[in-house]
């Protein structure tokens, strides 16, 4: 058995300009699905949709 936790960090990415904006963390437990946020992006200056990538580098 693998032993990862339930925990993942991840990161936001704007899908407007492509800027990684974000890291945090999810519950896959809670959280099966791949999240959109809306979050303020620095490069667009506006609220963007920010979506998750499991990778961080
Ligand atoms: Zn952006």
């Amino acid at each position: 058995m693998a032993k990862k936790g339930p925990r993942q960090h991840m990161g936001l990415k704007c899908s407007k300009c492509g800027h990684f904006n974000y890291i945090s963390e999810r519950n896959k437990t809670n959280t099966p699905e791949k999240l959109v946020l809306s979050k303020y992006c620095r490069t667009c200056r506006e609220h963007t949709e920010h979506k998750e990538v499991s990778k961080l580098k």
